[in-house]
């Protein structure tokens, strides 16, 4: 209730912003030119964060993999420039006339997109709602993505990138974007009403998407907070080994379906690691607990030791 009132100061703002906008493009041009200008707008103005954190030397240690990142030229221009040029096609070519066809599909389904605006204290439940139905979807979607009889055919152009970085994050098979659009859109379809959810819940969900790629892991992040956030962490490894985890969001889905052992052996690993340049904060109760046989190995091995007495379990990271 208290975040809900907290944001009602911007709902004034935001109806000015939103009001002027309508008016600048018209009500037919808000879900299709609109959407897709405030689409790029996001896109590369977030990708431009990472570059730049790309750029300073002291950021270096938190990148996930620095030598592949570095080294390997992960960051050759060569690679940005292919990135880029499938960027722009994807977008004009695939994003574009599905945000027109979106008009329609606003339309059919009760959209408004004219004042006034919902309540602000409606998104508080409907991003993370959105947020669950789209990694669901991501999900199922990746794991099909992943079978080898389709992998070659579509996937696998995601995966050029092992090491990857905030554009690297709609760098996908146009067939792929389609199925990516269409998990994007599902939850605000089920759940929302006005054209400014779904304007609101592109700034979350594409702020996610390039922050997975963005190959960096800080401590100070506030997702780092959010419950079985999987982070970038997670699907940074997923491009490192092409196996599980397989989920976008959050950690559940890959733990529920037995797709996570790899990488929780990896964080336990870390976690134990007293390698200075590792920088190992990662809050794994949160991320996914370290695999099971891992901890009974080392527990194991400390009783061996005569470090931990038989019989006693403890459940706390260790
Ligand atoms: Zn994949
Ligand atoms: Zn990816």
């Amino acid at each position: 209730m208290a975040a809900a009132l907290a944001l009602e100061p911007g709902r004034a703002a935001a109806e000015r912003l939103w009001g002027d906008m309508v008016a600048a493009v018209g009500v037919g041009g808000v879900a299709g030119p609109g959407t897709f200008v405030f689409h790029e707008t996001l896109y590369f103005g977030f990708c431009a964060l990472w570059a730049a954190a790309d750029l300073v030397p002291t950021l270096r240690r938190y990148k996930i993999q620095p030598r592949q990142a570095h080294e390997e030229r992960q960051w050759s221009r060569k690679k940005q420039l292919r990135c880029l040029k499938l960027i722009i096609f994807n977008h004009v070519f695939i994003q574009f006339p599905m945000m027109m066809l979106f008009h329609y599909v606003a339309d059919l389904v009760g959209f408004r997109i004219e004042l006034p605006l919902p309540p602000m204290s409606r998104l508080l439940w409907q991003i993370p709602i959105f947020y669950v139905i789209e990694d669901f979807w991501f999900y199922w979607l990746h794991r099909f993505l992943h079978w080898p009889k389709i992998y070659p055919l579509i996937h696998k152009m995601h995966h050029e990138h092992t090491a990857p970085f905030g554009m690297a994050a709609e760098y996908a098979h146009p067939v792929e974007t389609v199925f990516l659009g269409i998990g994007t859109m599902l939850g605000p379809i089920l759940f929302a009403d006005h054209m400014f959810t779904v304007w609101v819940w592109l700034v979350f969900r594409l702020w996610e998407t390039v922050e997975d790629h963005s190959g960096f892991d800080f401590p100070w992040n506030p997702t780092n907070l959010i419950p079985f956030w999987a982070g970038s962490a997670h699907h940074d490894f997923h491009h490192k080994t092409f196996q599980g985890p397989y989920s976008s969001v959050f950690t559940w889905c890959d733990w529920l379906f037995g797709t996570d052992a790899l990488f929780r052996r990896q964080q336990a690993e870390l976690s134990e690691s007293k390698d200075p340049n590792w920088p190992r904060f990662y809050p794994a109760a949160f991320r996914g607990a370290p695999s099971m046989e891992f901890l009974e190995a080392r527990r194991s091995s400390r009783r061996i030791a005569g470090l931990e007495p038989e019989g006693v379990v403890s459940t706390k990271e260790e």
